[in-house]
C-alpha cells in the first residue's frame, strides 16, 4: 500500500490527509503541536472553499457553525462609528460574509472526517529527508525511521521541510511590514458585547487593534503594527512586552486586550510576510499551503488556497495512476504545480494600498480609509465593488475575498 507522509495537521495538510485516504493511500501526519491546533478568526465560505468541502461532503458540517454576523465597523477610541460596512453590503458576499465560520471549526471538521487510514502522530516532526530513489527516507525527531512514497511540506509559512530540502527561510519569506498577535477572549461579566459587530480601532503610528465574534461567550482579538521581525517564538515574555510598549496609550479597550493575551491559551504572534518558492517539488517531497506560496493573512485567500491545492494535488496524485503505481509522482508534483501556480501567484498580487489601510500612518490616513470604506458602499461604486468581490471568489483577479480590491493608499 503507497504510504505517504503529510507534515503538518493544518487546513492543507489534514485535507490533503482526507483525500488521500479516500483514494486508498495510507497516510501519516507528523504535528510538531501536542494537539490538533486551534485559534484563528473567521474564514469564508465563498468560491475555492465552498467548493472543496462540497465535493468532500463536508460543507454543511461548515454551514452548521457559521458565526451569526453583522458587519465591520471601523471606530475611535471612544467607540464611535467612523464608518460600517454591514453584511448586507454587498449581497452578503462583502467584506464580512454571511457564511463565515472560525478556522478551528474549519480545521476540526476536517480533522474528525479522516478515517482509519490517517494516522496522525502529535508533537512529532521530521528531522531530516533522503530521497533514495523509490522512496524518501524520513528521519523523526522522536528518532523513529520510515522510508515513504511521498512526503507533503505543509507545515505553514515557516515550514520545516521546506528548510531540509528546499533552502532557508530567507530565500523565500518577503515580508510586508507588519505584524499581528490574535489569541481568543473570554468575555467575562464586564466585557462590552460585539453585538454581531467585527470592530477595528486604528491609532497613528500603524497600529490597529480589533475585536470580532467567535463563539458564544468568546471574541476573536487582533494587535496589529508595524514590524518585520519579531522576538524568538519562544520568548513569550518579550513579546508581550514588545505588544505593551508599541500599544501604550492606544485607547479603546486596549488594556483589557493586552492583559487578556496573557491568559489566553491560543495567543499567536507572526509576521504577515509572502512566501515565495521558484519549484514547490524535488523528487517525491511537494511542499503545499503556505510554506510553498503563503500570500499572507492580507490576501484572505489562505484557507481557499489551502483547500483547493490539496484537492489539485490528490487529483494530480490519482491522474498519475497513484496509490497503485506510484512510478510517475515526481511528475504528479510537476503537474500540480502547473495547475496551482497561476492561482497562488494572483493571490499574492496584493490591492494598491492593501498594506496601508490595513494599518494607516497617520489621524488623516485613518479618517480617509473610513471615508473609503464609506465611498465604496454608494451607489456609484456598488456595482465595481461587487464584481471584484465575485471575481475574488473565483480566483480570477486574485482579489481577495474578505476585501475589496479597491481599498485605498493611506
Ligand atoms: C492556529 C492557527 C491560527 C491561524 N489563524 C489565522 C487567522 O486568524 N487569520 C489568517 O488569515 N490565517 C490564520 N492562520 C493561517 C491559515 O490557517 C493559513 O494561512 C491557511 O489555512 C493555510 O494553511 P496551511 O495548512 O498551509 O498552514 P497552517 O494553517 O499554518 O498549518 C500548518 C500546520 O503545520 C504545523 N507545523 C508547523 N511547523 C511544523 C513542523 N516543523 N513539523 C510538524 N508540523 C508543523 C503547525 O502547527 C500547523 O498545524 C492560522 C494558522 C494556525 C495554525
Amino acid at each position: 500500500m503507497a504510504h505517504a507522509l503529510v507534515v503538518g495537521a493544518g487546513i492543507a495538510g489534514d485535507t490533503l490527509a482526507l483525500l488521500m485516504e479516500r483514494d486508498g493511500w495510507t497516510v501519516t501526519v507528523a504535528e510538531i503541536a501536542p494537539a490538533l491546533r486551534a485559534g484563528g478568526q473567521t474564514v469564508d465560505l465563498r468560491g475555492d472553499s465552498r467548493e472543496v468541502l462540497e465535493r468532500a461532503g463536508l460543507l454543511q458540517q461548515a454551514l452548521d457553525c457559521l458565526v451569526p454576523q453583522r458587519g465591520a465597523a471601523w471606530i475611535d477610541a471612544r467607540e464611535r462609528r467612523l464608518a460600517e460596512m454591514p453584511v448586507e453590503a454587498f449581497d452578503g458576499r462583502g467584506y464580512v460574509s454571511r457564511e463565515e465560520l472560525l478556522r478551528t471549526d474549519l480545521a476540526r471538521i476536517i480533522h474528525e472526517a479522516t478515517g482509519p487510514g490517517v494516522t496522525h502522530r502529535f508533537g512529532e516532526t521530521v528531522e531530516a529527508l533522503e530521497d533514495t530513489g523509490a522512496g524518501v527516507l524520513a528521519r523523526f525527531r522522536s528518532g523513529a525511521e520510515e522510508t515513504f512514497d511521498l512526503v507533503v511540506g505543509a507545515d505553514g509559512a515557516h515550514s520545516r521541510v521546506r528548510a531540509l530540502r528546499f533552502g532557508p527561510e530567507e530565500n523565500y519569506r518577503r515580508p510586508l511590514g507588519l505584524a499581528h498577535a490574535w489569541f481568543t477572549l473570554t468575555e467575562g461579566p464586564g466585557t462590552p458585547p460585539l453585538d454581531g459587530w467585527f470592530l477595528t480601532h486604528n491609532a497613528p503610528g500603524r497600529r490597529g487593534v480589533e475585536a470580532r465574534p467567535g463563539h458564544p461567550g468568546q471574541q476573536e482579538v487582533g494587535l496589529t503594527f508595524a514590524a518585520d521581525t519579531l522576538p524568538s517564538r519562544h520568548d513569550r515574555e518579550a513579546q508581550f512586552a514588545l505588544l505593551e510598549r508599541t500599544f501604550a496609550g492606544v485607547g479603546w479597550r486596549t488594556a483589557e486586550f493586552l492583559a487578556a493575551a496573557r491568559q489566553a491559551d491560543d495567543f499567536a504572534l507572526d509576521t504577515f510576510d509572502q512566501v515565495h518558492v521558484p519549484c514547490w517539488s524535488t523528487g517525491r517531497i511537494v511542499l503545499l499551503g503556505d510554506s510553498a506560496w503563503c500570500a499572507s493573512p492580507l490576501s484572505g485567500l489562505g484557507t481557499a488556497l489551502a483547500l483547493r491545492g490539496a484537492s489539485e494535488l490528490a487529483a494530480a496524485l490519482r491522474a498519475a495512476g497513484a496509490p497503485g503505481d506510484t512510478s510517475r509522482t515526481p511528475a504528479a508534483l510537476t503537474a500540480f504545480e502547473r495547475t496551482m501556480r497561476p492561482r497562488t501567484a494572483s493571490a499574492q498580487q496584493l490591492p494598491p494600498g492593501r498594506v496601508a489601510s490595513m494599518a494607516p500612518k497617520s489621524a488623516l490616513g485613518i479618517r480617509v480609509n473610513a471615508l473609503a470604506m464609506r465611498a465604496l458602499q454608494s451607489k456609484a461604486a456598488r456595482p465595481l465593488v461587487r464584481k471584484a468581490f465575485a471575481d475574488s471568489e473565483h480566483g480570477r483577479t486574485g482579489a481577495p475575498a474578505g476585501e475589496p480590491r479597491t481599498s485605498p493608499a493611506v
